[in-house]
């Protein structure tokens, strides 16, 4: 198994003796610091998927299954080898479809991917036949909020970002003319068409958010009720792949939809305090469109 990415409550794995077409990956818990207790929040987990965030993201929702994965498979795997002392327990986690590009080179270490553009809403890889956005949307839907709760709360923690992923809802063509560098134009028109589309996976994720609007419960303005406060705090923490080939195809589908911890509250009504209390001035409103900037992707 190889370590292919690393949360604050997560590690995923590839497993490197898996030569199938189509490639999965190993998502195992590191919340807690017993294999009991991450294997309890991981079935809590699956559960909470299957049964409430499924039904709303059906099929943009990322293949995936439970899994119970023995403990040989990991001797190699640093990052749990503390967790594997607690218990001779096999260890629960999710396996999900590999959504990374293939490498070009059949899977060798020098890997043609190309990363073109890395901050924390948006990164963007490309091979010579596909280009995929890694897109963490946050809050595509603000209205209720009165300012972009996106735009406004990078700013005041001082985070950079190319585009607002507000704009590829409200102004694709202005987002996807900033996002694709002269080098990108071979997916230009068929990425702005798609962002068009009103049945794309950005305005899906709209909608459920405006549905399940948490403002209210986060400004005491209605009582909270933490398994809907919990979904829709969920939906404004995915991660959205949408991989567009040369041939014209787009496939788009949405991962980390996972359970939040009750204990989230006081942070989320804090951070939603200190927003609603910045100066005016310090909360972005798009009113009208921004010049493109210059070509910000790396060479
Ligand atoms: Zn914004």
């Amino acid at each position: 198994m190889k370590l292919v990415g690393k949360g604050n409550a997560n590690i995923v794995l590839e497993d490197t003796n898996d030569n199938s077409p189509i490639k999965r990956l190993y998502r195992i818990s590191t919340r807690y610091n017993t294999i009991v207790e991450n294997n309890d929040y991981t079935l809590r987990n699956w559960n909470y998927i299957e049964q409430r965030i499924k039904p709303l993201l059906m099929d943009y929702l990322c293949g995936m299954e439970l899994y119970n994965m023995t403990r040989d498979k990991l001797y190699n795997v640093q990052e749990v080898q503390t967790l594997l002392q607690s218990s001779d327990d096999l260890i629960k986690c999710i396996k999900m479809e590999d959504l990374r590009l293939p490498a070009e080179d059949g899977g060798a270490s020098a890997s043609k991917n190309i990363t073109r553009y890395k901050d924390h809403y948006l990164k963007i890889y490309t091979t010579t036949s596909d280009i995929l956005f890694e897109l963490k949307p946050k809050w595509l839907y603000s209205v209720s909020v009165g300012y972009c709760r996106t735009c406004t709360h990078a700013t005041m923690i001082k985070r950079n970002f190319l585009i607002c992923p507000c704009l590829l809802v409200t102004d694709p063509a202005e987002a996807v003319e900033r996002i694709c560098s002269s080098s990108l134009n071979i997916y230009h028109k068929q990425l702005t068409e798609y962002f068009k589309d009103p049945s794309n996976i950005l305005q899906c994720l709209y909608r459920l958010q405006q549905k399940w609007d948490p403002i209210r419960q986060l400004r005491h303005q209605s009582p909270i009720d933490l398994n809907t406060l919990c979904t829709a705090m969920t939906l404004r923490d995915v991660t959205i792949f949408i991989r567009s080939s040369i041939s014209g195809q787009i496939a788009a589908r949405i991962v980390d939809v996972d359970l939040k911890p009750k204990s989230k509250l006081e942070h989320w009504l804090a951070t939603q305090n200190k927003l609603d209390t910045l100066p005016d001035a310090s909360k972005v409103i798009h009113i009208k469109k921004n010049k493109p900037r210059s070509n910000l992707l790396l060479p």
